[in-house]
C-alpha cells in the first residue's frame, strides 16, 4: 500500500497540512488513485480506502462541507462528513483539520499565528470573485480574534493562467473587479490567473505579501500529479486541502 501524495507549503510548516495529490490511493481509472470525492461516480469502497489511508497518514480528523461556489464558513469542532453548505471551513480544535475539497478550483488555507485558528477555503473563479478567501480571513479575525498583518496563507495547486481560458467577459471582470493584471484577453482568447487574482484578494485584507506562498502548480498541465475537471471533461476525482492547529 502506497502512502497518499501530499504537497506542503513551506510557510505552514508548524501546522499539520497539506494538498493531496492523485497519487498513493485505490482508485482507478478516471478516478486514479487518491479520489477523495463519493459523489464523482467512484467505487464508494474505494473512496473509503483512500480517507483511510490519509487519516493515518495524518492522524488528523477532517471537518468537510458541502461546496455550493458560495462564500460560507463553517466553524468545526469535530470531524464532520460533506453535509453542511459552506466553502470554507474554520477551526481551532486541536487535531481537527479545516478541509476543502478541489479539482482545478483553487484552495487557500490560512492561519493565524496568535490565536492558532486555521482556515481552508475553496475559490473557484467565482469564489475568488465573491471573495471567498476574504470570507475566511473574516472568519479567523471575528471568530478568533486575528489580525490579517500577522495571518499565514498558502494558495495551492489550482488551474494555472497557463490554461483557465475564460470568455472576455469574464476576463473583464476579472480586470475591474478584482485587479489589471488578473486576466488577459487577446486574439487567441482570454485567461484568467486565479493565483495572483487571490494573492491580490488576500494583500487587499491586509495580508502582508511575504507571508503568502503560491505553490504555483497547475492542475491541468500536470496529469500525473494531478485532477482536473475541465481537462479531464467532468470525469475526474478530487484532492483536498487541509489544515489543523499546532498542537
Ligand atoms: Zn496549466
Amino acid at each position: 500500500m502506497s502512502a497518499p501524495g501530499i504537497l506542503a507549503a513551506r510557510i505552514l510548516g508548524d501546522h499539520r497540512h497539506g494538498f493531496t495529490t492523485r497519487e498513493g490511493g485505490a482508485s482507478r481509472g478516471a478516478f486514479a488513485t487518491l479520489n477523495l470525492s463519493a459523489t464523482v461516480g467512484d467505487d464508494p469502497a474505494r473512496v473509503r480506502e483512500n480517507w483511510e489511508r490519509l487519516r493515518a497518514a495524518t492522524g488528523l480528523d477532517f471537518a468537510r462541507v458541502r461546496q455550493v461556489h458560495g462564500c460560507r464558513v463553517v466553524e468545526a469542532a469535530a470531524g464532520t462528513e460533506p453535509v453542511e453548505e459552506g466553502d470554507a471551513v474554520a477551526t481551532a480544535a486541536p487535531g481537527v483539520a479545516a478541509c476543502v475539497s478541489v479539482a482545478d478550483c483553487l484552495p487557500v488555507l490560512l492561519a493565524d499565528p496568535r490565536s492558532g485558528a486555521v482556515a481552508a477555503v475553496h475559490a473557484g473563479w467565482r469564489g475568488t470573485i465573491d471573495g471567498a478567501a476574504e470570507a475566511g480571513v473574516k472568519a479567523l479575525v471575528e471568530r478568533y480574534g486575528a489580525r490579517p498583518a500577522e495571518m499565514l496563507a498558502a494558495i495551492g495547486p489550482g488551474i494555472g493562467p497557463c490554461c483557465f481560458e475564460v470568455s472576455r467577459d469574464l476576463a473583464a471582470r476579472f480586470r475591474d473587479e478584482v485587479g489589471q493584471v488578473t486576466a488577459t484577453s487577446r486574439d487567441q482568447g482570454s485567461r484568467v490567473d486565479l493565483w495572483r487574482a487571490n494573492e491580490l484578494l488576500l494583500r487587499k485584507v491586509g495580508l502582508a505579501r511575504r507571508r503568502i506562498e503560491t505553490l504555483g502548480r497547475c492542475t491541468s498541465c500536470e496529469e500525473r500529479t494531478f485532477f482536473s475537471h475541465r481537462r479531464d471533461r467532468g470525469m475526474t476525482g478530487r484532492h483536498v486541502a487541509f489544515i489543523s492547529t499546532v498542537s
